[in-house]
């Protein structure tokens, strides 16, 4: 099967096209590389014995799609590309409705010229906003979203959903991520975040290996058991495989199909600093802080839709995570 991965030399796009080699997929990337580098196809290469094919390009350029579509007999298209920091799409709201509307919208248009109709799209937990209750289940409502970044997501949701209304023979799957996190067991992959890293995992595994001084923990004050806020922490190969399953249960079944990937389990800040800790065998120097704005207490997932439907379920720990995090970081300092 071949499968079209937009921003598969990203973070969760380089995971998951690991996973799908050894799963005997092949992935196709297409990466503007506007936050990635071109080092991670070697990776990809030392971790499987096949290095995928690529294509350096802009997934709004629609004749540069339609060259790609025109190359290969794709079957499936994994959308990973796009703007994901949220901080950035409050500064940049065109760049970010450009980037992850637009884009979306030109892929889905280059998809249909060239026949392809099933697309697999990562979305996020933060089409949720504030949950009103958890773990959240898909039927939960969306759209209150607070920024940018989140509304282009939760846009993008919509604009897929009017496709599938207009045009039922397409297979949509929206995959809502939680917390993705940790590394490739092997240390050879990992997230490697550009100037300052906004989330939590990174940041801790950047004080650890001594990038940064401490990590300023965002709030005490919260209603949760310790005060800090606490989120769904998924494993990153947990994730890859999540697509690799969904694209086979569901990829080839026209519908809408909406999925929580996450944990399914609620952390704390200071839950992950110890357990960041206990994997790198130092304290992890922080301070208390006050809370970021735009902040939510709590959110961590339902899974049962998943577990049920797709069989998936995510198996890695918060240790796992953790250790996994610092072999990463401990062998690639600086990243990539
Ligand atoms: P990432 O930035 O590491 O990967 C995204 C990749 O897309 C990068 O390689 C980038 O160069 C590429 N890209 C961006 N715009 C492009 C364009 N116009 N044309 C071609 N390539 C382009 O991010 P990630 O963490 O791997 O996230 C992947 C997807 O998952 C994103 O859509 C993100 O919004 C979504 N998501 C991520 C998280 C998270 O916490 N990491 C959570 C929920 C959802
Ligand atoms: N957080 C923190 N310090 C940081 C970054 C994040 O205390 O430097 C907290 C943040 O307030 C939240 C949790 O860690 O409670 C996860 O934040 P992250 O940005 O990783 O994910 P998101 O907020 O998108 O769930």
């Amino acid at each position: 099967m071949k499968v079209l991965v937009t921003g598969g030399m990203g973070y969760i796009g380089s995971h998951t096209c690991v996973q799908m080699i050894e799963a005997g997929l092949e992935p196709i990337i297409v990466d503007n590389l506007c936050n990635s580098q071109q080092e991670v196809l070697k990776r990809i290469e030392v971790l499987t014995g096949k290095k995928p094919i690529f294509h350096l390009g802009d997934i709004r350029d629609e004749a540069f799609l339609g060259s790609v579509f025109n190359q290969y007999d794709i079957d499936a298209v994994i959308h990973f590309a796009g703007l994901k920091a949220v901080g950035e799409s409050v500064e940049k709201p065109l760049e970010y409705y450009d980037n992850n509307v637009i884009g979306t919208l030109v892929l889905a248009r280059s998809m249909r010229k060239a026949g392809v109709k099933s697309i697999v799209f990562s979305s996020s937990a933060t089409v949720y906003g504030d949950p009103e209750v958890v773990p959240i289940t898909e039927d939960s409502p969306t759209g209150a979203t607070t920024n940018p970044y989140g509304r282009s997501k939760y846009m993008v949701e919509e604009c897929l959903s009017d496709l599938f209304n207009a045009e039922p023979d397409w297979s949509i799957t929206l995959l809502r991520y939680f917390n993705p996190v940790g590394a490739h067991p092997s240390g050879i992959m990992g997230e490697d975040p550009q100037g300052i890293p906004n989330n939590l995992m990174p940041f801790i595994a950047q004080v650890a290996v001594g990038r940064r001084d401490k990590l300023s923990v965002f709030g005490n004050d919260y209603p949760t058991p310790d005060g800090t806020g606490v989120r769904d922490y998924i494993h990153v190969m947990d994730l890859a495989d999540g697509h690799i399953v969904a694209l086979k249960a569901v990829g080839e079944t026209a519908g809408l199909h909406i999925y929580n990937l996450g944990a399914g389990r609620g952390s704390s800040v200071l839950e992950m600093v110890d357990a960041f800790a206990n994997a790198c065998g130092n304290p992890v120097p922080y301070e208390l802080c006050a809370r970021r704005p735009g902040d939510i207490a709590e959110c961590w997932a339902s899974t049962e839709k998943a577990e049920r439907d797709l069989g998936w379920k995510a198996t890695r720990s918060v240790t796992e995570i953790a250790a996994d995090t610092w072999n990463w970081q401990s062998k690639n300092p600086q990243g990539y």
